[in-house]
């Protein structure tokens, strides 16, 4: 923590596949110390939400903005070393590489390069034990964990994550929850992008609904949560 903590913002976000509108002009904010949850069923948008903030889908207009500045158009890369991580619906782990050597290629390409982060983050995700061990063949929590770590290593104040409880079962779930709280009550902003209503319900501070490419209800999971419709339900 420390310091001033930027948001990470979308602007009148539009964005298109072949004429088919996906984002139908989006305003979200993912402020600092929160945990900011994007549900809504299959086709909704929310995982071309999450690249247009992420930098591998490029809108066809409106604004990314990350502390004060127009990211619209910077690069994945560029945006990790600014200082928002993301992890990837599909792992994305180094296979031959150990579980430090993947942790560590994190810190390299993050916001700062402090190998006393990777180790903080190696030790937040309960991997000490694991250092030495190549991250091929160890079960989807564990890789979970290590995309995490990965993610943490470069000390980012934005963490992009999407479906972060796919593949986990329910005593992976209660310790990925208490590590993204701790996350946000360090600072760091978080969005979430999940189907697990269950998860959301417990983890989120705010919840956006999503619909055919717009944002059509938000508030506290307590409050949206009770409202959802059979359309909205995931
Ligand atoms: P969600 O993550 O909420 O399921 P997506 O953002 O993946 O929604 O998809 C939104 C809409 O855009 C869907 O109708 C989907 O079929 C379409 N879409 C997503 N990616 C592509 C693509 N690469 N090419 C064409 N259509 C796409
Ligand atoms: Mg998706």
């Amino acid at each position: 923590a420390g310091g001033r903590m930027p948001t990470l913002k979308a602007r009148h976000l539009h964005a298109h596949y072949n004429g088919f509108t996906a984002l139908d002009g989006v305003d979200l904010d993912i402020p600092p110390g929160t945990i900011t949850a994007i549900i809504g069923p299959n086709g909704a948008g929310k995982s071309t939400l999450f690249h247009c903030l992420a930098g591998t889908h490029h809108p066809t207009s409106g604004q990314v903005l990350y502390d004060g500045q127009d990211i619209t158009h910077r690069a994945p890369h560029t945006r990790t070393r600014l200082g928002i991580a993301r992890t990837f619906q599909q792992l994305a782990v180094f296979p031959t590489l150990t579980v430090a050597e993947n942790v560590r290629v994190g810190a390299e390409q993050g916001r700062v390069t402090d190998p006393a982060a990777a180790e903080q983050a190696l030790r937040l995700l309960g991997l000490e034990g694991l250092r030495t061990h190549p991250a091929a063949n160890l079960p989807t929590g564990t890789l979970r964990r290590v995309e995490l770590a990965r993610a943490l290593a470069g000390s980012p104040r934005v963490l992009l994550l999407d479906e972060p409880a796919a593949g986990l079962d329910s005593t992976e779930v209660t310790a990925l929850t208490r590590v993204l709280k701790a996350l946000a009550a360090d600072g760091t902003a978080l969005l979430v992008v999940e189907h697990d209503l269950d998860l959301v319900a417990g983890l989120a501070d705010v919840v956006h609904v999503m619909t055919a490419g717009r944002i059509v209800a938000s508030g506290p999971p307590d409050r949206v949560l009770d409202t959802l419709g059979p359309q909205e339900a995931v």
